[in-house]
């Protein structure tokens, strides 16, 4: 599990980080709203922590704007005692639940699990990228009128790298989601997984490839592009 925390106050953002830590759930802090919906736009994350009042982008327009881009991740907002108006906007907006501060640790927990729980078929089952299309639930990936199945764990890898829309995801985040904690394998099988995506997509005669970024991770490309 990996969450973003928007939050632009250091002290409240330490302090979540450090709760989710103890849930061994790693997180990212963005400190404004325009960094947030940067980060959030990766695809890569779980769930969202997001602080209502928030330098350059408020947290209510960074939902409006994910929800404009399809985005479905659940959204925990922060909002300040009594602003109630800012609760019911920020529902609209399509967070999920908001929280007033303060808040106890326990009930922060709760929600972050709640929203975790949230049942899968809210995820979108086929996701796009270049001429690329795949289905979540087969594990099918086609262009054209060419497909192929992946096995679980390219499925896994694919997603994660279509998810994020070119952008690059972080090895470490590949490992994690697609092996989990507790069976991390050596980086060196991440690259073997990539290797065999690759020839998937060069089987399907696809203009996308898999592209190594150094000390960073991997991304989709376009050759065209
Ligand atoms: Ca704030």
């Amino acid at each position: 599990m990996r969450v973003l925390i928007v939050e632009d106050e250091e002290r409240m953002a330490l302090t979540i980080q450090q709760l989710l830590s103890t849930q061994r759930m790693l997180s990212d802090i963005a400190s404004d709203g325009e960094a947030g919906l940067d980060s959030a736009m990766s695809g890569i994350y779980d769930l969202i922590i997001l602080d209502v009042m928030l330098p350059k982008l408020d947290g209510l327009e960074v939902v409006r704007r994910l929800r404009a881009k399809g985005r479905q991740i659940p959204v925990l907002l922060l909002t300040a005692r009594g602003e109630v108006p800012d609760r019911v906007r920020g529902l609209n907006a399509g967070a999920d639940y908001y929280l007033t501060k303060p808040f106890a640790s326990s009930e922060l927990l709760a929600c972050v699990r709640a929203l975790l729980r949230r049942p899968e078929e809210l995820r979108p089952d086929t996701l796009v990228y270049g001429d690329l299309t795949l289905s979540v639930e087969t594990g099918i990936l086609s262009c054209g009128t060419e497909r192929i199945q992946l096995s679980k764990k390219e499925l896994e890898l694919m997603r994660l790298l279509m998810g994020s829309g070119g952008a690059p995801v972080e090895r470490e985040t590949l490992l994690l989601k697609a092996w989990g904690y507790d069976n991390m394998p050596e980086s060196n099988v991440l690259d073997a997984y990539m290797s065999f995506l690759r020839k998937k997509l060069q089987h399907l005669q696809s203009n996308v490839e898999v592209t190594s970024r150094r000390q960073i991770g991997y991304c989709l490309r376009e050759k065209n592009a």
